[in-house]
């Protein structure tokens, strides 16, 4: 956290997909009197795309994550939340072991996006979104808490409440989501005498007229056709309109009485970006096509958090991994040769392709033009992951995990966070359940 004095410093807020990819790839550029920081107020990546795999117990959480440490040899890592920029003294200034600052030559924002938890009435209260390895885990404990408690209540109507479960949202997140929970509630239904397959329901709320609209039509109608041979309840042009703690009232005035309401829709710009004299761009900062921003050297944004215009297609990037990913190769050369004196690229991608899980050892896959449905999709689906995930120790685990669960019925421990009382703590058990999800 303290460079030496003759050393100049890139600082650089937020360690996922951009900001750790762009850290690996610039550490090695460098000059020799440059050194890197990367700020992030966890001290892991986390690999997004799996957590609805955490969400179904497929997978233990720790297997989305790596640390930052291992992945970032040559720079300084520092766990720290960033509470503004002072864009005129050039410095971060963050809540870690105490507060600090931290001055900055170069900086970059890679500080992603939070979610949007205004989107609906009550949405807030009494949704649970899946943003972080946080909500996974919450969620996670949060189906098994349900199950237990089905399996004690004698009332039916209560016991199906409880039982059922509405995913708001039919983008990728939402689908993958909706597909690992009901394989989940299945394959634990034997564990649960008491409750009968008919209790089970998980509804899928979207209000487009298709799923997964980001992929050709083809395959958002296959997976409402499976999803809906396996029992999901698939609504489209469906909006909720209020969620209470008892239900989700539709726009069609219909109301679905639900123990669990999972969201996985909107977004809402990060405060670093939001509160920032930057130049914004529908809440993402506004960044020239070699992602330099406009108005304020040696200040850069990438990934999620950024407005990157694509060159191959006019376009503003979408807020993907993929996108994230290899803006950040690009920018650690176009920072490098900034500081040589050298001409910047724009950014030009053509994407590869989308993948995504619908449950049932099924997926749907648009890869390099070519449309794929059903089992060899999802095989393709988790190749393409194990060969993402980051650090080998990572990928030994996810694929033994993957093998495990094969051939063993699924995890259905509650994870409590219950811990031994000290004398000074008087919170009652409420508390702890509601912690425990
Ligand atoms: C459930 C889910 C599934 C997804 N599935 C896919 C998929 O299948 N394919 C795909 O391409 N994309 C997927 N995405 C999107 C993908 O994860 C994002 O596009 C990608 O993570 C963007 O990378 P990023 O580095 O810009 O932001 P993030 O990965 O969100 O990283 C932002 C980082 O900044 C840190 N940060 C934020 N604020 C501060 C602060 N004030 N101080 C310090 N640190 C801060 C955060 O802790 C985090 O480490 C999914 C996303 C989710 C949530």
């Amino acid at each position: 956290m303290h460079p030496t004095n003759s050393c100049k410093r890139v600082v650089v807020i937020g360690g996922g997909f951009a900001g750790v990819t762009l850290a690996q790839q610039l550490e090695r550029r460098l000059p020799h009197d440059w050194r890197l920081t990367l700020v992030s107020q966890e001290n892991f990546i986390t690999f997004n795309p799996l957590l609805p795999e955490v969400i179904g117990a497929s997978i233990l959480p720790g297997h989305v994550i790596a640390p930052h440490r291992q992945m970032v040899r040559r720079s300084d890592v520092c766990m720290a939340q960033v509470t503004h920029v002072d864009y005129e003294t050039r410095t971060v200034h963050y809540l870690g072991e105490g507060s600090g600052a931290l001055p900055y030559d170069q900086l970059v924002l890679a500080c992603g996006v939070n979610a949007n938890l205004e989107l609906v009435k009550g949405m807030a209260q009494h949704a649970l979104p899946l943003k972080t390895l946080g909500d996974a885990l919450f969620l996670r404990n949060r189906i098994i808490a349900r199950l237990e408690q089905a399996e004690l209540q004698p009332d039916v109507e209560a016991r199906r409440w409880l039982t059922t479960f509405v995913v708001i949202g039919g983008g990728f997140s939402g689908v993958e989501t909706a597909g690992e929970l009901t394989d989940f509630l299945r394959a634990s239904l034997r564990y649960y005498p008491r409750i009968r397959r008919e209790d089970l329901r998980v509804v899928l709320l979207h209000g487009q007229n298709r799923l997964l609209p980001e992929l050709p039509a083809s395959l958002g109608d296959f997976t409402r056709r499976k999803m809906v041979l396996q029992g999901l309840d698939v609504r489209l042009e469906a909006r909720a309109i209020r969620i209470d703690d008892r239900a989700v009232t539709l726009a069609s005035g219909e109301i679905i009485p639900a123990g669990t309401v999972i969201c996985t829709i909107g977004t809402s710009p990060s405060p670093l970006v939001a509160d920032s004299p930057l130049p914004q761009e529908r809440g993402r900062v506004r960044v020239h096509p070699d992602m330099s921003v406009p108005g304020f050297d040696g200040v850069w944004a990438l990934g999620d958090c950024a407005a990157v215009p694509n060159q191959r297609d006019g376009k503003t990037s979408p807020p993907t991994a993929q996108f994230a990913d290899r803006q950040a190769k690009l920018l650690a050369r176009n920072i490098s040769a900034r500081l040589r004196g050298e001409a910047t690229r724009a950014f030009t991608f053509k994407p590869i392709g989308q993948l995504a899980t619908i449950g049932h050892n099924k997926a749907v896959a648009d890869m390099f033009g070519v449309q794929l449905s059903g089992f060899v999709a999802w095989l393709l689906w988790r190749g393409v992951y194990l060969l993402k995930i980051p650090t080998l120790a990572r990928k030994t685990r996810l694929f033994l995990e993957w093998n495990w669960a094969m051939f063993f019925p699924p995890d259905i421990a509650h994870l409590g966070y219950r811990r031994t009382r000290r004398a000074s703590l008087t919170r009652g058990a409420a508390v702890d359940r509601a912690a425990n999800g």
